[in-house]
Formats: C-alpha cells, sequence, structure tokens
C-alpha cells in the first residue's frame, strides 16, 4: 500500500518527524511510492492518510496554522492526527493561553511548560498501555502534561504530574518526542491504528 503522510511544517522539529515517519512506514511494509509530505497550506493535505503535529512552541504554531488558512482544514482533517508535546497543547480542549487557539479535538485539559523550563528536560523509561515490547524510552523538552481528560480520551501513560500519551481514535497526542529517540513503536501503533 502506498501512503502519504503529512508534517506540519511551519515551526518546530519537522525534518525529524518527516524521517521518524519515513521509517516507520517501512516499518509496516508500505509501498516504495509512500511519502511523507511537508505541509504548509491546505492542499498540501489533500491525499494525506495521517498528519504529524509536531514539538515545536505552541504560541507559535497556533499563530501559523491561523495566518495560513490551516486552523478549519486540519479541524476536519479525515485522517489520523499524531501530535508530539507543542502538538499535545494543540490537540486540547483547553491550553489557559489567550495566545493558543488550541484545535480542541480531544477533549483535555494542558498544562503547558508542566515540568519547568528547558533545563528541566529529561529523559525517562515510562510504561505505555498496550505497547509490546518494554517501556518506552522517552525525551521530554519543555513538555506538556494533559490535566484533565474527557469524554473518548483513553489514557496511556502517566506521570506523577499528569497524563503524558493518550489516544482517540484516530488521534495520538504524546507530551514527549519518539520522533528524536530511534524507537519507532508509538508511530508504528499509531499507523497500524489507522490501518496502514
Ligand atoms: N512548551 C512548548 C509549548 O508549549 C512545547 C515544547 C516542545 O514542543 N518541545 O509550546
Amino acid at each position: 500500500m502506498d501512503v502519504k503522510i503529512g508534517v506540519l511544517a511551519l515551526q518546530g522539529d519537522v525534518s525529524e518527524h518527516i524521517d521518524a515517519f519515513s521509517a516507520a512506514l517501512a516499518g509496516r511494509g508500505c509501498g516504495k511510492a509512500s511519502t511523507v509530505v511537508e505541509v504548509r497550506n491546505p492542499v498540501d493535505l489533500d491525499g494525506c492518510s495521517a498528519l504529524a503535529l509536531p514539538g515545536g512552541e505552541s504560541t507559535t504554531i497556533s499563530r501559523l496554522i491561523e495566518r495560513n488558512g490551516l486552523y478549519e482544514p486540519i479541524r476536519t482533517f479525515k485522517g489520523g492526527i499524531f501530535a508530539t508535546c507543542a502538538g499535545m497543547v494543540l490537540m486540547a480542549t483547553d491550553a489557559a493561553d489567550p495566545r493558543i487557539h488550541t484545535l480542541g479535538l480531544m477533549d483535555m485539559t494542558v498544562d503547558r511548560n508542566a515540568f519547568g523550563r528547558q533545563k528541566e528536560s529529561f529523559e525517562a523509561d515510562i510504561p505505555v498501555i498496550g505497547l509490546d515490547g518494554g517501556p518506552f524510552h522517552a525525551i521530554f523538552i519543555r513538555a506538556p502534561v494533559v490535566t484533565a481528560a474527557g469524554a473518548g480520551v483513553h489514557v496511556l501513560a502517566t506521570l506523577d504530574r499528569g497524563i503524558v500519551a493518550a489516544e482517540k481514535g484516530r488521534y495520538m497526542a504524546l507530551a514527549f518526542h519518539p520522533e528524536l529517540g530511534g524507537d519507532l513503536r508509538l508511530h508504528e501503533r499509531f499507523l497500524k491504528n489507522l490501518g496502514i
């Protein structure tokens, strides 16, 4: 099967997401014509089965989503969405920050920078519900947590400050950065959930 995946390429760790999804598509046995493309404008979403919302600065990414006319196209996008860190903030219903127009695709409240500033970044081996092969080595960089999750949001992993991984149907939101660590199990699980 040839699959096209988009990575929102307005700000943040875009190339790492492209590399990780390219490897994950190969790992899922997808066809050689499968592609991972940068999404900057609504037309770039055409034909995509999934979209990655990268880590970065959620206030900046939110502003650029609006500027590029992508807010409604992402909200109504029919494919899967794989959101990491700043992406998780954008997926929420409430980020308690007026500069961020959240997409509201997952019923959850997020606490941005819940672990403190850049120097409080850390790595941890965390158990993820339903993930075979042992704990996931997760990299947290100025990470958010989910402090409240509502209807349909399935919690996958929690640390002392709150929820750090969640799924809702075709959406996955992670407070950490699986695109940085080389472990593709979460990417592959996300693709499998989509029937890819
Ligand atoms: N704290 C950042 C924000 O809220 C996210 C950090 C990241 O994506 N690594 O935008």
